[in-house]
């Protein structure tokens, strides 16, 4: 019957080795999308994944293909992104599939994030289908990289499908691989339904659409349903596919992946990771849902009109539905005002959430620099976990702090390893260990204070290494450090919102960095202002923003309208993000000067 012609899998690499695009041919090919609508890495349907040339966000679609058996058969294939901060959406995605076809770049070989994908396809029990994808490329080494896969992951890859995805090469090898290769789904069709939430989506007009996979039962439009976490119940209004558009059907079935939608306009309600069964004949037990994410950096969210407070706090609930790791909770700042601490995977997660932010939501925002969270004991025994550096207690209440260590792992050829060495013994790394992946390459393993990784480690390394080194890391556990927080004066007042926490050994060169950097980016006004940096009552250092003589911003001389209407419209977006921090107009910028202070 149908199930048995059913594949579920996902498609897992490291970033650039080609998911997207073997995703591509392979809806090409099975002709799930006509030729005039094709269009590169189709399934990146955000704008900022086609402007960022990335994948966000899991992608799942059903595709039709028949084999040369002459059976039709029923993929459900699931693109997910490579880079290290979305490999929440990777172990989504793989816990909705039976097998996971494993990309690697046959110029490039086994990378960081080919290996910790590699590991969650096995954690899940996945059947996992080397791909040896770009073998156009002069550089490609076939023989090599088999073995590397072979070594290094343990896989038989003498099998390994050879595609170029580019070229279209090997797509009609990969696709009669996917239909042998992959098991169908098992799960009995009569039992009461389970089906995993994997992912969700805010319609104004439909309320949440639940991206789920059905595990065991039946589900159809008209069935009430109950998430069995939250207890909330629905009548279903529609389930379907998405193919690569939405697609209506009159049920899904155990082994199937598609969407529901039931009406419901309470998000709190729905959560990736719970499960769904019917009220009339309810599962026991749900199924195993995922793992709560920690996250690994905080960053303060404020509306720059404090009087969109509570579209942001909309905002943040809506956009949760859509990314499971996203955690929020009010704090105020005495400089912002009400806003939200905000928790991230990492640096570009961040960064692509306030993106999302601004432009789904049409929010103005201002967001200070990240921080990790620090465990700090006081000298009446208490422990506190400090995500917002302008909390850390007095010195003289603090026994000891603690900051998070990554175990961290940096792919390199041999003859960067060097500079590899020092940029770590730099950020106070400390070496573990170093193992040849072979004749070329090595494996240097350190552990990195994980502040001293979010502040641009991954760009240094890049540029140390001329872009050959390739990054991984996971959090190993809290040391103790001879931290200090620099606060910043304006005027002479404390701004909460600009404290940041360092090594002792750095403070004294980073107050210089960040008080000349904070003179350059807060525009002059009409009274002089010092800047100051300071730990306690001691001053690091100072600099003076000098008072402006003639009103200049009143003039734009340009005879274009174009460019004059672009000139106005910068402004307005400049002013929009300006926040007035007692007596001084402070722009977005400024709170995010910590991060280039190197
Ligand atoms: P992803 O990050 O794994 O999804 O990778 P993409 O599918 O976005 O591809 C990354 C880059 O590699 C893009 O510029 C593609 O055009 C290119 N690319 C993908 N497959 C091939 C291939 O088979 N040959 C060559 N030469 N380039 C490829
Ligand atoms: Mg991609």
């Amino acid at each position: 019957e149908r199930q048995k012609r059913i594949r579920n899998f996902s498609i897992v690499a490291h970033i650039d080795h080609g998911k997207s695009t073997i995703a591509d041919r392979i809806l090409e090919q099975t002709q799930t999308v006509a030729e005039r609508d094709m269009q590169n890495q189709l399934l990146d349907t955000m704008e900022l994944e086609r402007e960022r040339g990335i994948t966000i966000k899991l992608n799942a679609v059903e595709v039709n293909y028949k084999a040369k058996d002459g059976q039709e058969y029923i993929f459900h294939l699931i693109d997910t992104p490579g880079h290290v901060d979305f490999s929440y959406e990777v172990s989504r995605s793989l816990a909705a599939a039976e097998g996971a076809i494993l990309v690697v770049d046959a110029a490039q070989g086994v990378e960081a994030q080919t290996l910790a994908n590699v590991y969650l396809a096995i954690d899940n029990d996945l059947e996992i289908l080397p791909v040896l994808n770009k073998i156009d490329l002069p550089s490609a080494d076939v023989p090599k990289v088999k073995k590397e896969i072979e070594d290094m992951i343990g896989l038989d890859a003498e099998d390994a499908v050879l595609v170029s995805a580019k070229k279209g090469i090997g797509i009609p090898e990969l696709l009669e691989r996917i239909v042998s290769d992959f098991p169908a789904p098992d799960g009995d069709l009569d039992a009461p339904l389970r089906a995993l939430i994997f992912d969700s989506q805010y319609d104004p007009y439909r309320g949440v659409v639940i991206n789920l996979r059905v595990r065991e039962g039946v589900v159809k439009p008209g069935d009430k349903v109950r998430m069995m976490n939250t207890g909330a119940e629905y009548e279903v209004t529609e389930v379907g596919v998405m193919s690569p558009n939405a697609q209506k059907r009159d049920y899904l079935m155990a082994g199937d992946v598609g969407y529901l939608t039931a009406a419901i306009k309470d998000i709190s309600t729905t959560h990736s990771g719970d499960t769904v069964t019917l009220v009339n004949n309810p599962a026991s037990e749900p199924l195993p849902g995922y793992k709560p994410m920690t996250p690994m950096v905080y960053s303060g969210l404020y509306p720059a009109d404090n009087a969109k407070y509570g579209d942001l706090r909309e905002a943040l609930e809506k956009l949760q539905l859509n990314d499971a790791a996203l955690t929020f909770e009010p704090e105020t700042s005495q400089a912002l005002g009400f806003g939200f601490r905000v928790g991230f995977l990492g640096l570009l997660h961040m960064d692509v959430i306030q993106e999302r932010l601004e432009r789904e939501f049409d929010l103005d925002l201002v967001t200070t620099a990240p921080s990790v969270t620090y465990k700090v004991e006081t000298v009446d025994g208490e422990t506190l976990m400090i995500e917002n550096p302008s909390e850390l207690p007095e010195s003289q209440n603090i026994r000891q702090i603690e900051e998070p260590y990554v175990h961290a792992q940096i792919m390199v050829p041999n003859d960067y390893v060097g500079a590899v060495m020092e940029l770590a013994q730099r950020k106070r790394g400390e070496f573990d260990t170093m193992e040849y992946l072979d004749d070329s390459r090595v494996n240097v393993k350190y552990y990195l204070p994980l502040s001293e990784i979010i502040f641009n480690f991954f760009d240094k390394l890049k540029s140390s290494t001329r872009g050959f080194a390739s990054f991984d890391y996971e959090l190993s556990g809290y040391r103790a450090a001879d931290l200090v927080k620099i606060d910043i004066l304006l005027n002479g007042d404390r701004v909460d919102a600009l404290s940041f926490i360092v090594h002792r050994d750095f403070a004294a060169e980073r107050g210089r960095i960040i008080t000349s950097k904070l003179k350059e980016i807060i525009p002059r006004q009409n009274f002089e202002i010092p800047v100051q940096a300071a730990i306690g009552n001691k001053i690091l250092a100072r600099t003076n923003i000098k008072a402006y003589r003639k009103d200049v911003t009143s003039k734009i001389h340009t005879g274009d309208p174009d460019r004059r209407a672009k000139l106005l419209n910068k402004q307005k977006r400049g002013k929009a993000r300006m926040k007035d921090v007692g007596t001084v107009s402070v722009p977005q910028e400024a709170f995010m000067a910590v991060l280039k202070t190197e």
